[in-house]
């Protein structure tokens, strides 16, 4: 038996795509009562800041792990993002070229489990010994998965009622599950779909608190309320662009064309939406390319000297900033360049982001160049921090919860240090999205989340349920915070790789 546990069950609900002012707007209007008296009654917050990007793996995952990406041979995750080139390690499947991992396309998704490496573990595999379920959840090690009866919210809650009405149904030890995760996917693809403002998409978050309440019910009526921690999180907020853009048209012109792993042909891949990510080979495609590569780059299509690959990016519509490492990073030491535009005189400049360690003990420091992009230097608590040393996470959590890119100077080099990461991003912070994907433009939808503004980055954070759970409002938190915070209820330790604090204890 854990010692000094709060609680015997936690269930973790993740409602895609959930902006916390959004949900808290209808807690205040007595839209949701039921997660409203989950709120009132335990711990919550109406700032709790996710990864960047703000993209849903890697929040989602990020979430389950209490860690973020990292250099995943040694540590943290190894999904960097929705979609990443393999590059050179581990030699992916055997496969001859580097592979593409596109989690929007066909069984992906299935990899997923595989992907965030060895070096983190879900909160299944930290809860020590019991009986844990996942309905729906995708990212599921070390717990039983049940598919929904039917693919709607109302079946996913059903499958952790279930859980706890007929738990021999679904265990042999016949416990019931000391950890469930239920995963709601229809509320991200109605926000893109509809839109953060659409009825539809309300309904949907309105529907998922009557049906917690019902799951409430069940645990009353089977005596495991008082015992069963209930928490509420998301993986990422919202926003919506102003313009969408076709470009493929753009890429053709500059020759680039579509890397191809199966044939290991083409010179280019690129995801692009509000934050665009670009891949190029190196000497070949298991290599990044050096910054000299990029500057004297030969694309296949054309038969000039070589482009310059900055400069080309630089003409994509509404491009506000640029991110790139340095040739001489490693795991344990590096330099970001974060290069951005004043929009009225074109005027370029180059802030520097450098970190040094990894996981928990990671520092990342902010060295901005006449003006700075983020505009820390704006906030008078946010401009503490660039002092010319190096900060931990919470250090700046502490003072960027309340701006636009919350926690982003951690949160840039744990992506770039990650082997699967891109050569460069670029973002046009909202004003474009394209919508381009492997070659061509797939989606027009103006709705989206990815960027690091604080809209996209802040997402609510609710446990309560049992009794035993403290009534606490905090200011802020992380979202890596919630699975530290569950073990320390179910008293149990988390696993070396966890970034996140339990906001308790
Ligand atoms: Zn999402």
């Amino acid at each position: 038996m854990p010692r000094n546990n709060l609680v015997n069950q936690v269930i973790l609900i993740l409602i895609d795509d959930l902006r916390a002012a959004h949900l808290f707007d209808l807690i205040n209007k007595g839209k949701t009562p039921n997660i409203a008296q989950i709120a009132k009654n335990g711990i919550s917050s109406q700032n709790c800041i996710t990864s960047f990007p703000s993209v849903t793996f890697p929040c989602y995952s990020n979430v389950i792990i209490g860690s973020y990406s990292g250099y995943f041979p040694k540590e943290g995750s190894g999904t960097p993002m929705y979609h990443w080139v393999g590059r050179s390690y581990p030699l992916m499947e055997e496969k001859k070229f580097p592979i593409i991992r596109n989690y929007g396309k066909g069984n992906h998704l299935l990899k997923l489990n595989k992907d965030i490496g060895p070096n983190c573990q879900t909160i299944f595999e930290q809860a020590g010994e019991g009986n844990f379920l996942s309905s729906l959840n995708l990212i599921n090690r070390g717990s039983v998965l049940i598919p929904p009866v039917e693919y709607t919210s109302s079946s996913i809650f059903k499958g952790v009622e279930k859980s706890f009405i007929d738990p021999q149904s679904l265990f042999p030890e016949k416990d019931v599950p000391k950890v469930a995760v239920a995963y709601i996917p229809k509320t991200d693809d109605l926000m893109h779909n509809k839109g953060f403002d659409h009825p539809e998409y309300i309904k949907e978050i309105i529907n998922c608190d009557r049906y917690i309440g019902s799951l409430i019910k069940t645990l009353k009526n089977t005596g495991y309320y008082d015992s069963t921690a209930i928490a509420i999180i998301s993986d990422h907020g919202n926003y919506k662009s102003e313009k969408m853009y076709d470009i493929a048209p753009f890429f053709k012109e500059c020759g680039f064309t579509q890397y191809l792993p199966k044939k290991g042909t083409g010179d280019f891949d690129c995801h692009m939406g509000g934050l665009s990510f670009f891949n190029f080979p190196g000497e070949n495609w298991y290599h990044h390319p050096t910054l000299e590569q990029l500057k004297k780059f030969a694309p296949e299509g054309v038969s000039s000297n070589g482009l310059n690959v900055f400069d080309t990016l630089w003409k994509i519509p509404g491009v506000k900033a640029m991110y790139y490492r340095d040739n001489n990073n490693t795991p344990d030491k590096g330099i970001i360049y974060l290069e951005h535009k004043e929009v009225e005189t074109g005027k370029k400049f180059t802030d520097i982001i450098e970190y040094e360690g990894h996981g928990k003990n990671q520092k990342t420091k902010y060295v901005p160049d006449d003006k700075d992009f983020y505009k820390y230097s704006k906030n008078e608590e946010s401009a503490r921090l660039i002092d010319g040393k190096s900060h931990s996470i919470d250090e700046w959590l502490k003072v960027t919860n309340q701006i636009d890119f919350p926690i982003v100077v951690d949160q840039v080099p744990r992506y770039f240090k990650n082997p699967r990461s891109c050569d460069i991003i670029t973002s046009t912070l909202g004003e474009y999205g394209f919508g381009y994907d492997h070659g061509k433009t797939v989606a027009s939808h103006p709705y989206t989340h990815d960027i690091g503004i604080k809209k996209s980055m802040t997402v609510p954070f609710i446990i309560g349920g049992s009794p035993n759970v403290p009534s606490l409002e905090l200011p802020y938190c992380k979202t890596t915070d919630m699975v530290p915070t569950l073990l320390y209820l179910l008293g149990e330790k988390p696993h070396y790789s966890v970034v996140g604090k339990s906001v308790i204890g």
